[in-house]
């Protein structure tokens, strides 16, 4: 709106007349004068309506939450009001006219106090509302300042971002695929993609040499704790590069992330210490120790990698889909295996005793990333589908793309991808993801405010040739 001026601003404006913009956060009617609190993006700041105002018949019908144009002069606060510890702790805004933007019903919960203690379902049925409070506020804040962060860091690291398609091919990440059915082709699906996995490897044959994406991921899993059915990763993928060059980069992407926009948190040891799976389980019993020597500390960050997994594990003891045989990936089949280990996988020896390049980021007590070294070489992928137990026709069904990229001069490559909702729950102190992911769904993987998944027209499902076993229960 013309001439405005921001709140945060409002104390370069002293003694002038200005007008803000923004809700009205709180407001206290003592008769002859009504205070408030205005509230825009950039802070809350004290309005005065005193006696003779123009604006007190106006002044006196505003409630919590109304969109309002407040215009007033900008005066210092006499001395023994200042509140020094406060944003404009030391001005207030002598409120001379009142424009009502919009009205609001009373909201369903204060938000000026912290939400934090609000039933979860309404927040987020009105989570537009939530939002606004001021912990959720700076964690969407937060958010968005480290991942524009992240961009610049791998920018200058010689990083491109490219975005990778939604609607594509089943991806085996060990979950199960959300499906779109293909109007135009009945009976034929697309899958949502569990990650950007097979896209950046391919962008890695397409001497893009250095990719990241800001990336969505979509699993269909059972609500298992904390997670959620699509959630976002940092993903890169490197070429030429060996291990220990991915780690490089990532820990001091992590580190530096930490100093500029956590400086009252201490990483507990540089560089980050590596521990093998083995002695992960038989120290700490499992495979993303908490290692920080002072639990009670939030501002602690305790980062380990841990390295040397065994590339498969027995079908018996996995709950992963992808299964056809006796032996599963244990994290993704694209991984090479460690290199004194490849004669044991292109001999199909010692299954168990084969270890994967892969690696794993973990943060007090949380796997925040993981990535590894790929099989470039057909033959070698091959191999890992063939202990999979998946015959060649399934093979190059679902992954002829990815053998023939491997023989058309596709370089050695790697990557890693950070689970980005968990690193921000961890720096922001959150209890769990929904609360640093704007829009997340219940832990039952319904959305309260859009009322979904929901049912969908007939016409639709006739479009898309889609019988349905059973009505679905309104
Ligand atoms: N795509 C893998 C994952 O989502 C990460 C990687 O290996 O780069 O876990």
């Amino acid at each position: 709106m013309k001439d405005r001026i921001l709140i945060g601003d409002l104390n370069k404006h002293i003694d002038q007349e200005v007008t803000i913009c923004g809700w009205t956060d709180t407001r206290r009617d003592q008769g002859k004068m009504v205070f408030f609190e205005f509230r825009d993006r950039t802070g809350k700041v004290q309005g005065v309506t005193l006696p003779n105002s123009p604006a007190m018949e106006v002044a006196k019908t505003l409630r919590s939450e109304w969109v309002v144009a407040v215009t007033g002069k900008v005066n210092k606060r006499p001395e023994r009001n200042i509140q020094a510890d406060k944003v404009n702790g030391d001005i207030e805004l002598e409120v001379l006219g009142v424009e009502v933007l919009n009205e609001a019903e009373t909201p369903v919960f204060d938000i000026t106090a912290d939400t934090k203690d609000v039933g979860e379902d309404v927040r987020l049925k009105y989570k537009y509302l939530d939002m606004r409070s001021a912990r959720v506020q700076n964690n969407i804040r937060m958010r968005a300042k480290v991942a524009k962060h992240i961009r610049d860091f791998l920018t200058n690291e010689g990083f491109i971002e490219v975005e990778t398609p939604l609607l594509t091919k089943s991806t085996p990440e060990g979950a199960r695929d959300f499906v779109v059915p293909a109007r135009l082709y009945p009976g034929n699906f697309y899958a949502l993609p569990q990650s950007p996995q097979q896209y950046k490897q391919l962008l890695m044959t397409g001497g893009i040499e250095r990719y990241f994406q800001v990336a969505k991921c979509l699993r269909d899993e059972d609500s298992r704790g904390d997670r959620q059915p699509e959630f976002t990763q940092i993903d890169m993928e490197m070429s030429f590069v060996e291990q220990g060059d991915i780690m490089d980069v990532n820990e001091r992407a992590l580190i530096d992330i930490v100093e500029k926009f956590y400086p009252e948190k201490k990483i507990q040891e540089k560089p980050f210490p590596r521990i093998t799976y083995k002695e992960a389980m038989e120290k700490y019993g499992n495979d993303r120790p908490d290692l920080r020597t002072d639990k009670n500390d939030p501002n602690l960050l305790a980062f380990c990698w841990i390295i040397d997994f065994p590339f498969f594990e027995a079908t018996a003891k996995s709950d992963n889909p992808d299964t056809m045989g006796e032996w599963t990936f244990t994290h993704n089949p694209f991984s090479a295996p460690k290199p004194e280990h490849m004669g044991m996988l292109m001999n199909k020896e010692s299954i168990e005793e084969i270890l994967t390049t892969q690696y794993d980021i973990a943060l007090n007590g949380y796997e925040i990333g993981g990535g590894s070294i790929r099989n470039h070489k057909p033959e070698a992928l091959k191999k890992v589908f063939e202990i999979m137990g998946y015959d060649m026709e399934t093979v190059e069904r679902n992954f002829g793309h990815m053998l023939k990229a491997f023989s058309l001069g596709t370089p050695p490559h790697g990557g890693i991808a950070w689970g980005f909702d968990r690193l921000m729950m961890l720096l922001q102190n959150e209890p769990n993801i929904r609360e640093v992911i704007p829009f997340p769904k219940t832990g039952e993987g319904k959305d309260p405010m859009m009322d979904s998944p929901a049912p969908i027209a007939q016409k639709q499902l006739d479009e898309l040739s889609i019988l349905l076993k059973k009505k679905a229960e309104k």
